[in-house]
């Protein structure tokens, strides 16, 4: 048996020493020929190992370099050195795997977030993509939990499909053709009967309308996995590939769906702040860093930590669209024409607008109702007004929507009646209007973008930071 090792945050977390204990993990410093800090990912905190003068030979000395992997056995020992409890006082020392210091990209210094994600595969061994990584993944468990304390299902849609839930492009072809001479038809066009699945597939956008025929079986379902959008958006808070977590429940209104997605985001924070504190905190103090950078009138007004506490002890401002835009309209910014885009009733909020209602106005997360049906899509219920849909986006602080949901379109002829006007074929879709034929009910649900909500919680402002191997236009390295 080769894995008698204790992981080093067991091993720091426990108060105990004075007994024997074997640790692996990547070397970040060597000092002094004496001490080594060593990490095996299962926490930010390093082990400090100390190595005996004439333990080892001079050979063996040269190979403990940053990021070289060793295995070392020893006695578990109170600590002199500052910020640890206890140390490993070495009594044997093997190399598992060499690095080459000179050729190792991860130097123990500071690198610039772009240099790392040129690293993509190496940057899990610094300290703030293993705070990164790690609170991606308790963010991802708690997801799990809180769905399943409530006895939601979840339900796993598929990634290859042939319907696209939002009725817009943007997609990824899916097909085994040969792209140099595909079969036609006689009018030139390309002949999908011959493909794979002998129609005309793509990657998934969204598990939203298969998620909608789980809601109608099973009360609450939700997905949790990656969707893919080919929009050629080269911002900081898109991705070619992203992940997405989309709950849908039937008997739900959209004052239901609101409830849901509020305590949900603030549950998963929770969790995060419980868990992953050390990991945040490191997080927060980067942040920091980072801000000190900025001229004044640019730093945020509250810390990671504040923020994050904020968030749960607060509750969203609630607003309706028609709302957002007096709002927009009354302020400051559009009199003395600080927007780029358009304000006014009918438009779709840019980016710009979102941030003003959050960081300028409110102060605080907005979850805005009732859009206009123009710029939303088909699935969404009609309000009585005829002009607005009962949809509801959350918008957050520095990141902008973070949700989008709606009360879905239950009534089968209002329903039909709006795929007509957007000229969206019944009969691609007969499955997800059967739904409305067999035992339809008021429904709801919405869609977050997980690594936005990750973005969310560790303060970090690109999305590429913050899933291992970010797919965007000409990348997918790794
Ligand atoms: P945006 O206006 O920001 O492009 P959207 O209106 O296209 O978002 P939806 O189709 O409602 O977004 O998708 C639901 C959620 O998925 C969004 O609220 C957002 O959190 C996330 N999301 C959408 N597109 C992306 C993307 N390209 N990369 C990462 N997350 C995304
Ligand atoms: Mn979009």
């Amino acid at each position: 048996m080769f894995n008698t090792r204790v992981k080093i945050k067991a091993l720091l977390g426990n108060e105990a020493s004075g007994y024997p204990a074997t640790v692996m993990g990547w070397v970040r410093t060597f000092r002094n020929s004496q001490f080594i800090a060593l990490n095996d990912g299962s926490t930010n905190s390093n082990l400090q190992v100390v190595v005996a003068l004439g333990l080892l030979d001079e050979a063996t000395l040269r190979r403990i370099t940053t990021g070289a992997c060793i295995k070392a056995m020893g006695e578990v020992v109170p600590s002199l050195g500052k910020g640890q409890r206890v140390e490993l006082k070495a009594t044997s020392i093997e190399i598992l795997g060499d690095s080459d210091a000179e050729k190792f990209p991860i130097q123990p210094k500071k690198h610039s977030l772009e240099f790392l994600r040129e690293n993509a595969h190496l940057r899990f061994r610094t300290n703030t993509f293993g705070a990164i990584f790690r609170v991606r993944h308790a963010l991802a468990f708690a997801i799990h939990q809180f769905f399943n304390e409530k006895g939601f299902v979840y339900m796993h849609t598929p990634v290859i499909t042939a319907s696209d839930a939002e009725g817009a492009g943007e997609m990824f072809r899916v097909t085994t053709l040969d792209m140099h001479q595909p079969p036609r038809h006689e009018d030139g066009s390309v002949n999908f009967a011959e493909d794979f699945f002998g129609r005309s597939t793509n990657l998934t956008v969204s598990g939203q309308l298969e998620g909608e025929l789980g809601a109608m079986a099973f009360s609450d379902i939700y997905t949790f996995g990656p969707t893919f959008r080919a929009e050629n958006s080269n911002t900081t808070r898109h991705l070619a590939e992203f992940w997405m977590v989309e709950p849908e429940m039937a008997f739900y209104d959209l004052e239901d769906n609101m409830n849901l997605a509020e305590s949900f985001i603030r549950y998963v924070i929770q969790y995060a702040v419980t868990h992953n504190r050390e990991d945040l905190e490191f997080l927060a103090q980067r942040l920091e860093e980072e801000e000190k950078q900025k001229p004044q009138a640019e730093r945020g007004d509250m810390g990671l930590m504040e923020k994050l506490d904020f968030v749960l002890s607060n509750d969203f401002e609630r607003i309706t669209y028609t709302e957002a835009i007096d709002i927009l309209l009354q302020s400051p910014a559009y009199k003395k024409k600080k927007f780029q885009y358009e304000v006014k009733w009918g438009v779709d909020m840019q980016s710009e607008h979102e941030r003003y209602l959050v960081e300028k106005h409110f102060k605080k997360p907005v979850i805005v109702t009732n859009y206009p049906k123009d710029i939303k899509s088909f699935y969404m219920r009609l309000n009585d007004d005829g002009k607005t849909v009962a949809a509801m986006d959350i918008l957050a602080p520095g990141i902008g929507e973070i949700v989008g949901g709606s009360q879905r379109e239950e009534r089968y002829d209002k329903l039909v009646a709006r795929m007509e006007q957007l000229h969206i074929p019944a009969s691609e879709l007969w499955w997800y209007l059967d739904t409305r034929r067999y035992g339809a009910c008021p429904h709801a649900g919405f869609g977050l973008g997980f690594e936005r909500l990750v973005l969310f919680v560790t303060g970090m402002t690109n999305i590429r930071d913050v899933i291992p191997f970010p797919r965007f236009p000409k990348s997918a390295e790794f």
